[in-house]
């Protein structure tokens, strides 16, 4: 479905984004992946799809890295057609105790970052007619948490940002739109996993029900390969027409 275009995932070295960026080949796309942390292994997972793969290392609180990224992408494929905004960062602390270095680390990261890659993409996406911009939000785009002061202003910014790209796309091939996961069990959330059992002194596994049971009615993870299909709807032709939503995929945590 997807072969011929070329995608370009923020943060695609681990969990998330990773499971887009697999998802997306194996529809056929060309895959740009991007983040720290080892390259080889997601590199070559990606690869065994039978797609061309290619990496940029921007960091992504920094706008010229930015830059730099989507036009290394579009000189490598001749073009983004894809652009899925989903590096992210959590640091949890009470307001009053927030680490201010961290609370911009995780504008910058989780929010400005979609703005930056989003404003250079889009012009090309626009010229050539069709265009995907998938934000990878959160739940906490759409509901807050205590102790997450940063990360849940920057997904509500992310959805909002969503809202008036998808406007101002309205009526191109081009759309953009959110994807809300509750909990994933990737990196980012083994580290809040491992800190909970630490400081209730509870197993590994019991801090696992805890923490599934405090908010996701289901008590399962979302997956990343789920993750990676709703994606893939999105860039597909039934697609066509779907605008600025935020699309939870949460096992219930927002229905409450
Ligand atoms: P992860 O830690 O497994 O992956 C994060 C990725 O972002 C990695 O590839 C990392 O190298 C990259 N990254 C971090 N800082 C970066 C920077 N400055 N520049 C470039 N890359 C950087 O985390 P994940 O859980 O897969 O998170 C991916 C996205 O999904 C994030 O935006 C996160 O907020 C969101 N999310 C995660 C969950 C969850 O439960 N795991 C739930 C909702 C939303």
């Amino acid at each position: 479905m997807l072969k011929g275009k070329t995608a370009l995932v923020t943060g695609s070295t681990s969990g998330i984004g990773l499971g887009i960026a697999k998802a997306l080949a194996r529809q056929g796309a060309n895959i740009v992946l991007n983040g720290f942390g080892d390259v080889q292994g997601p590199r070559a997972e990606v690869a065994a799809l039978g797609v061309a793969v290619d990496y940029h290392g921007a960091d992504m609180s920094k706008p010229a890295e930015i830059e730099a990224m989507v036009r290394h992408a579009e000189a490598r494929f001749g073009r983004v057609d894809i652009l899925v905004n989903n590096a992210g960062i959590q640091h949890v602390a009470a307001i009053e105790d927030f680490p201010v270095e961290r609370w911009d680390a995780i504008i910058a990261i989780n929010l400005s970052s979609a703005f930056h890659a989003t404003r250079v993409a889009l012009p090309a996406m626009k010229a050539a007619g069709w265009g995907r911009i998938i934000n990878v939000a959160s739940v906490h785009g759409l509901v807050g948490s205590v102790q997450k002061s940063a990360y849940v202003a920057a997904k509500h910014g992310v959805v909002g940002l969503t809202k008036v790209t998808a406007l101002e796309t309205a009526t191109t091939g081009v759309t953009c739109n959110a994807i809300c996961p509750g909990w994933v069990l990737t990196p980012l959330v083994q580290k809040q996993v491992d800190a909970k059992a630490v400081a209730l002194g509870i197993s590994n596994a019991e801090a696992t029900r805890l923490l599934l049971g405090e908010k996701e009615p289901s008590l399962q993870f979302t997956t990343p390969e789920e993750l990676g299909e709703l994606a893939v709807f999105f860039c597909s032709p039934a697609g066509n027409n779907v605008r600025g939503v935020a699309w939870n995929m949460d096992g219930g945590w927002v229905a409450q």
